[in-house]
């Protein structure tokens, strides 16, 4: 096995276990180690720190798979961390009829660039990493085994492969192909998923708590469910008891299928509706025509997707809380998300409260939210927490 060397005092962060061995803490890396071939990792003095995978065309030159010298990488390897993965969302799954969840959430368990997302019958997953990429046949021969299913489908069209020097990739790996539309059972909602074209996997499964969340607040208040996509919080709402759902999103695509999903929860065409538009203009239009709402839901697209971006997806989160702010009804409700990894909750917080302040309103947080518990985060790997959200009560 060949051997990838760390500089002088660059072992720290692998001592408390963090997976990632980025490219400047790199001394020297024996010649010819191919993408994705497990290599051994040691500090400069040459001690045994890790398993990993190497990737030379990525920032993150190799990814760990075990910090233990005994844990071969083998087919083995694999099977025992896909059946923990399962196993642990089995200790906090109690409900059988919930047929959309994450099985497996790439570092935090413990299978670098692993994502795999049940979908009823069928596992989407995607590979974006080199390691798993190079051992893809055999996680999928340990998924087929482990997870009964119809078939395991491939959404690796995602651009963030490139910097790991992989292509897009997308298609069946085992079994059957999926249909067009999936559909799964939440709660007693039921969504439709695209599985060819539809984000990440299909469906944004992160947000299941959050949607019970809103599910709870919303019976009797008009909501505006701002950057829809296919209505995952809308149905949530009128679950709840919502008196009426507006949907916003810029995506028509997606709004078709928000219709499709109202209409397969059985609710009628005057219960909601769906607007194709940019949140930011139309937020300002509502303004001015003096549209008011009881609770609004801001879950717009990751705005900083690096720390160069920071400042500019500051201002998005501050300006879209601001217009809404402005929007809602005395006692209204915001509940506001961000999924940039590079602006944290403290951040996040002081954003909503300058926003609250310029709009002129009062209010108070009565409700951190985050990602659902089938995206865990690894202890070691803080980076795994992305999902912020405030739940805020207006005077
Ligand atoms: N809330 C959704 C997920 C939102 S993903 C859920 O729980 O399922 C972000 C969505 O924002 C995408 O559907 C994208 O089409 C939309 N979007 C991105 N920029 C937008 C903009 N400026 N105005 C309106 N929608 C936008």
């Amino acid at each position: 096995m060949k051997t990838l060397q760390l500089n002088k005092g660059r072992e720290s962060s692998l001592l408390r276990h963090h997976p990632w061995i980025f490219s400047g803490a790199v001394k020297r890396i024996e010649e010819h180690a191919q993408a994705g071939e497990t290599i051994r990792v040691t500090d400069v003095g040459g001690n045994f720190l890790a398993l990993a995978a190497y990737s030379p065309s990525s920032q993150i030159r190799a990814r760990v798979w075990t910090f233990n010298t005994d844990e071969p990488v083998d087919a083995a390897f694999f099977e025992r961390r896909l059946q923990q993965s399962i196993d642990r969302r089995k200790r906090y799954h109690s409900d059988p009829e919930r047929s959309g969840y994450r099985l497996v959430y790439g570092e935090s368990d413990g299978l670098p660039g692993l994502i795999v997302d049940r979908y009823g019958d069928f596992l989407i997953c995607q590979f974006l990493f080199t390691g798993v990429e190079l051992w893809k046949q055999t996680i999928v021969a340990a998924l087929a085994k482990l997870q009964p299913c119809k078939g395991i489908y491939e959404r690796s069209d995602v651009a963030i492969r490139a910097r790991e020097g992989l292509s897009p990739n997308a298609g069946v790996l085992w079994g059957e192909q999926p249909p067009a539309l999936l559909e799964i059972n939440e709660q007693g909602r039921r969504y439709a998923i695209n599985t060819e074209s539809g984000h990440k996997t299909g469906f944004y499964l992160d947000q299941f708590d959050n949607r019970e969340v809103v599910r709870k607040l919303a019976a009797g208040r008009k909501v505006l469910n701002c950057f829809a996509y296919t209505g995952g919080f809308g149905i949530a709402a009128l679950q709840g008891g919502a008196s009426h759902v507006l949907n916003v999103d810029s995506s028509a695509p997606a709004l078709e299928l928000a219709t499709e999903n109202f209409k397969r929860n059985g609710f009628e065409a005057v219960q909601f509706e769906n607007v194709v538009a940019n949140v930011f203009e139309l937020l300002r239009e509502y303004k001015q025509a003096e549209r008011r709402f009881d609770l609004i839901v801001l879950d717009p697209p990751k705005f900083a997707e690096t720390k160069a971006q920071f400042t500019k997806a500051a201002r998005a989160y501050k300006d879209i809380a601001l217009q809404a702010a402005s929007l809602l009804n005395p006692q209204g409700i915001l509940v506001t998300f961000s999924c940039s990894g590079a602006i944290d909750l403290p951040l996040f917080q002081k954003i909503t409260a300058d926003a609250l302040l310029d709009a002129g309103r009062q209010g108070q947080i009565v409700r951190y939210l985050h990602q659902s518990e089938d995206h865990p985060v690894g202890l070691p790997f803080p980076e795994s927490l992305y999902l912020k959200g405030l739940v805020c009560l207006l005077d």
